[in-house]
């Protein structure tokens, strides 16, 4: 009986902690903005204190891909704000979804296979090696290098990510430089058919695996399972139901953050 009465008491606390998580305050210049993205504030307000609250947070809640923002580089075309704001709610997305459960054990339950020859202290792998996939989302949950996003010149391609070093095979503390994923200059990044969502923030997630030291070839590789795992819980309904007020709360984390990059277009 004490144990159940426990038990109770353990379940209502853990209730409080999660109800107590979702109540979140933002500056008024952000909630509003949250309807249209392409309706842009450009006197966006700087991080205050309650914005840093709002940032340690959420990084206490999810703490797993820590992958952080070096800078917009407008290569080959200028970067407005709105274009930068959209990126960075994409990045937003990525770093929610890997922090939920039903993520993690999708990823567990599907078997990848490398397409990259590779080794470090952490294994040995050549192309076709079986990859095993709680290694996998160790390597997602401590992702923690820094990306930037350019824009540039591109043709016949969605976007472009430069290969980073193989996290899967190297020790987890590994340093790495920032690298770079690019989209196409000749695309305004706010309104086009694969801008869309799910499918751009899947995108980013696949440049950001490149630059993880993931791959693809043919049937090779653990990119694009990785990418159709992404796109089916977004795709699913009781999943973005469970998850509505929690993303909503969630979706300003990289533009608070990095509110700083926001204050005026790139240019190149
Ligand atoms: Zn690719």
């Amino acid at each position: 009986m004490k144990n159940i009465k426990n038990t109770f008491i353990i379940f209502i606390s853990l209730l409080l902690v999660v109800s107590c998580a979702q109540k979140i305050t933002y500056p008024t210049s952000i909630k509003d903005s949250k309807t249209n993205v392409t309706e842009i504030n450009t006197n966006y307000k700087r991080i205050s204190t309650n914005d840093a609250n709002y940032v340690r947070k959420m990084e206490e809640l999810y703490p797993a891909w820590n992958v952080k923002l070096s800078w917009f580089n407008p290569k080959d075309a200028k970067i407005t704000i709105a274009e930068k704001r959209n990126m960075l709610r994409k990045l937003s997305l990525v770093k929610f979804m890997i922090n939920t459960p039903e993520f993690e054990e999708k990823v567990l339950a599907t078997t990848m296979y490398s397409a990259v020859n590779t080794n470090g202290p952490n294994g040995n792998i050549k192309v076709g090696s079986k990859l095993d996939s709680k290694r996998i989302m160790t390597v997602l949950k401590n992702r923690n290098y820094s990306v930037a996003i350019r824009k540039q010149k591109m043709s016949g391609v969605a976007a472009l990510g430069v290969l980073g070093k193989s996290l899967y095979c190297l020790a987890d503390n590994v340093s790495q430089d920032t690298l770079w994923i690019a989209f196409p200059s000749v695309e305004n990044w706010v309104n086009g058919g694969y801008l869309l969502e799910p499918y751009l923030s899947a995108i980013v997630f696949h440049e950001i695996l490149h630059n993880t030291g993931f791959s693809h070839s043919g049937n090779y590789g653990a990119i694009y399972p990785l990418q159709n795992i992404y796109k089916s819980l977004y795709n699913d309904k009781k999943w973005k139901e469970k998850y509505k007020e929690r993303l909503e709360d969630f979706q300003y984390y990289y533009e608070i953050k990095y509110s700083e990059v926001l204050q005026k277009d790139s240019i190149k």
